[in-house]
């Protein structure tokens, strides 16, 4: 089945006014496909265009030159295609003497929601992220987790198709964070399209199904993120049973608690050292992939390895 593309950007350009004659190109040529359902992390340093990018998507600020479509709309054509797009802010913060439900009731109201629709819609919202239990308690009653639970509620109050989490679990405890993956696979298992952008490179790597990593306003790569991965090095960690001698030749074997293991680079070296350790009768205890990780392939494209 072919996906539909929930954004597509095509040679995206934005260049800021910097004083006298300055200029910051922030984004140059970006084209981006982020697929209905999935979740799509934006990656890249300070300063690489992430929050530009964002915001253009949001239809807050108008790209240079350039094209980005909200399933197949122009950004910016009209306000419907702009509530289609739900929005997480870094640092969500809301009135503490408030309960969720009032703090639903006011934010929906300001997004014109009234009513049995509005009331309707909060409790559907406080039921897809977990807090319909704890919705009269005071927001100042909840824990980190529980707050950005709000805030994902909040932002799919107009019923959205994609959603934009930015930083979502910044802050939060392991427990917490593993409450906001849990929600971000519900709701992109229901079909939403999630829009991730996080430093946390290690939760990124848990939950994303494609990455787009933008370095100086370029997007360096796209793709999905078990192929970027995969594609990466085939480097293996070779351990072996007993005690070993000094006559190892070109093979370095570390003491590793009990064992000695040895890294080798490539399936050539592989087949190489089962070779040599099959001629000094030395057992192979175990061979393991060593994996590549997100921070691995980041690191590469940022520096340009
Ligand atoms: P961070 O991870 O630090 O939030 P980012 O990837 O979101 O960074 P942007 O905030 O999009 O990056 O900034 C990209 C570049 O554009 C930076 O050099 C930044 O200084 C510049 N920039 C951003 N907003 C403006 C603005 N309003 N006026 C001038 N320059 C800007």
């Amino acid at each position: 089945m072919v996906k539909e593309l929930a954004i597509k950007t095509n040679k995206l350009t934005k260049i800021y006014a910097a004083g006298f004659k300055k200029s910051i190109l922030a984004l140059n040529e970006v084209s981006i496909n982020i697929y209905e359902g999935e979740i799509y992390a934006l990656l890249g340093p300070n300063g690489a265009g992430k929050t530009t990018l964002t915001k253009i998507l949001l239809g807050l600020i108008r790209p240079t030159s350039g094209e980005a479509f909200i399933f197949g709309n122009p950004v910016n054509s009209d306000w419907k295609m702009r509530i289609a797009v739900g929005y997480l802010p870094e640092l969500f913060r809301v009135n503490p003497k408030l309960t969720a439900y009032s703090t639903l009731k006011y934010l929906g109201e300001l997004s014109g929601l009234k009513g049995k629709e509005l009331k309707n819609k909060i409790e559907i919202v406080l039921s897809k992220v977990g807090l319909s239990d704890v919705s009269h308690r005071k927001v100042e009653t909840f824990s980190k987790g529980m707050i950005q639970r709000l805030g994902i509620a909040q932002a799919l109050l107009n019923d959205p198709k994609i959603l934009f989490l930015d930083e979502p679990t910044e802050g939060l405890d392991p427990l917490g964070r593993i409450e906001i993956r849990n929600l971000i696979f519900e709701l992109a298992r229901n079909g939403m399209t999630i829009l991730l952008n996080s430093h946390l490179l290690s939760e990124v790597e848990m939950v994303a199904n494609r990455i787009g990593i933008l370095n100086k306003g370029k997007l360096v790569v796209e793709g999905a993120l078990d192929d970027l991965l995969a594609g990466e090095s085939c480097d293996f960690e070779v351990e072996v049973s007993g005690e070993i001698d000094n006559n190892m030749g070109e093979w370095n074997f570390q003491k590793k608690n009990s064992s000695w293991i040895c890294k080798v680079q490539g399936i050539e070296n592989l087949h190489k050292i089962m070779d040599f350790l099959k001629n000094r009768n030395i057992s192979i205890k175990a061979i393991r992939p060593i994996k590549t990780s997100l921070e691995d392939l980041f690191v590469k494209y940022i520096r340009g390895e």
